[in-house]
């Protein structure tokens, strides 16, 4: 008998119910249990996943597979290129064991395919397949509107979520007791060690320890001026905990329990910052719900199917400007060399580059929503295609059309001394006041471009753009 704690988007081993369960049931039934982790590369640069996510996933695997040896819980790392090869390493594994496979459930539409077709491998051979659904306090389908539907709108989502977290509560599992040491590692298949990839994301850590206290350390006191410094990109006010939270190093219930933690302990006054952080991990999860409810989402497709006939210009030399960050609009500019430099942006800078190249450089969002995915480490289907949605105007709770950032003042709004501006952009470091944002007044800087759009021009070109999809009413 061999327990199979197949680890996908939940590389943690506190709060962890796939490896709890896997354990537990090990304890009754005295199977072995094996933690197993598969790299896909092929797949992965297929879904347009980011070298620095894939180095971050391979630096984590390998460190679990420290900390789960105090578990006595090997864990094997192996390579199968694509999904279809992970089929062959639960034959291999199937053909010298009973397998009992327990996973979180993913959501996307591959590895559904994938998981059933492991599924019905394992259970051709008598064994069983095990799903937790553990991406989110609240799973997919259980927030739902007093007729049934699923909500589409995040407002009331967040009502109903919040009073369901009052009647629950949260709580968090604790790691698993070691098992007795098992000689599991003699008679494990011989298959090919991960590879390195580069090493580009040294910079951020990777032990559950270390990740666990920057979520505490945020909770402590970061959280309480979060409302305040959310929107500020030159300020480090959000918690960067996104990377973690996409691959499951932190639970989004580890996050939930501190919060409430700390602010029945520490916090004497306004707990604003922790509501609002608190919206934003629900928002994380209101995505998700959405992708279970309209699989649509997950072939790309939009939510309102009337914008599906916009009519996109689709300027290739245009979009090349925005992915280097030389539309000539500097805070657009700087948000994608945050991108490119860092592999993490700013939310407030999400929103307006997204919004830039929509709605400025009239391209089809799912370049965007593809070249994002290509560069950030915490990389997630649900909330990239929710956020890239929202900002097209094409989404469920999306921003109406006729809602247009003006990039110069979101700039003078949300930089308002330029510092995130010169961090990124050095060429425009000397310059002060209007002109940082706005550097072409004077006859433009040297090495720095002109504007590649007018923003007042391309924004009624938008305005028709979407006037010719949309029915009048
Ligand atoms: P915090 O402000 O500290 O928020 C805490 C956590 O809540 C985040 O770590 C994240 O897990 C979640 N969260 C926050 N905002 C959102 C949101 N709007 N939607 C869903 N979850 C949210 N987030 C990703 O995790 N992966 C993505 O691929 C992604 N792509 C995006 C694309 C666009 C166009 C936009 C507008 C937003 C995108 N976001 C994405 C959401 C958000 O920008 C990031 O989660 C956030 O900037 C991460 O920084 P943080 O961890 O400091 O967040």
């Amino acid at each position: 008998l061999l327990n199979v704690v197949w680890l996908r988007n939940d590389l943690r081993y506190f709060d962890n119910a796939v490896l709890c369960s896997a354990a537990e049931d090990a304890a009754r039934t005295g199977a072995a249990v094996l933690a197993l982790f598969i790299a896909t590369p092929q797949t992965w640069q297929q879904h347009d996943m980011a070298p620095i996510k894939q180095d971050l996933i391979r630096r984590r695997v390998m460190q679990l597979q420290h900390e789960m040896m105090l578990l006595n819980i090997p864990l094997l790392a192996v390579e199968g290129s694509s999904y279809r090869q992970v089929t062959g390493v639960f034959t291999s594994l199937s053909r010298q064991f009973q397998l009992k496979v327990f996973v979180q459930t993913e959501y996307e539409l591959r590895e559904q395919q994938r998981d059933a077709a492991v599924e019905q491998l394992v259970v051709a051979q008598a064994g069983q397949f095990i799903r937790f659904d553990t991406q989110c306090i609240m799973p997919p389908g259980t927030i739902r509107t007093q007729q049934g539907d699923i909500y589409k709108v995040f407002t009331p989502f967040k009502r109903t979520w919040l009073s369901r977290l009052k009647e629950q509560g949260v709580q968090c599992l604790a790691k698993p007791e070691a098992l007795p040491a098992s000689n599991l590692q003699f008679v494990l298949p011989q298959l090919p060690a991960l590879k390195n990839a580069d090493n580009s994301s040294a910079a951020w850590p990777v032990a559950e320890a270390e990740v666990l206290d920057l979520m505490r350390a945020f909770c402590r006191s970061k959280v309480q001026d979060y409302h305040q410094a959310r929107d500020f990109p030159a300020i480090d006010g959000t918690s960067k905990l996104s990377a973690y939270l996409a691959l499951g190093v932190l639970s989004p219930s580890q996050c939930v329990a501190r919060l409430q933690l700390e602010a029945a302990d520490s916090w004497q006054q306004d707990k604003s910052g922790a509501e609002v952080w608190l919206s934003e991990l629900i928002w994380r999860e209101f995505y998700k719900h959405i992708l279970v409810a309209w699989p649509q989402l997950i072939k790309h497709q939009p939510f309102q199917a009337d914008t599906a006939a916009i009519r996109w210009s689709n300027n290739n030399s245009l979009f090349q400007a925005w992915c280097d960050g030389m539309t000539g609009y500097p805070i657009v500019d700087a948000a994608m060399r945050q991108l490119n430099q860092t592999g993490w942006m700013h939310n407030r800078l999400r929103m307006i580059a997204a919004g830039f190249l929509v709605k400025d450089l009239h391209i089809d969002w799912r370049l965007g929503e593809r070249y994002f995915m290509s560069k950030l480490i915490d990389g997630d289907f649900a909330a990239n295609n929710g956020g890239w949605q929202w900002a097209a105007s094409t989404g469920t709770d999306a921003a109406p059309y006729f809602r247009i950032f003006n990039p110069v003042s979101q700039s003078e709004k949300f930089d308002p001394q330029g510092d995130f501006i010169r961090l990124y952009v050095p060429q425009l470091s000397k310059l002060h006041g209007k002109a940082l944002h706005w550097p072409h007044t004077l006859g433009g800087v040297k090495g720095y471009p002109a504007p590649v759009v007018d923003h007042a021009v391309a924004r009624k070109q938008t305005l028709a753009l979407f006037a010719e999809v949309k029915k009048p009413g």
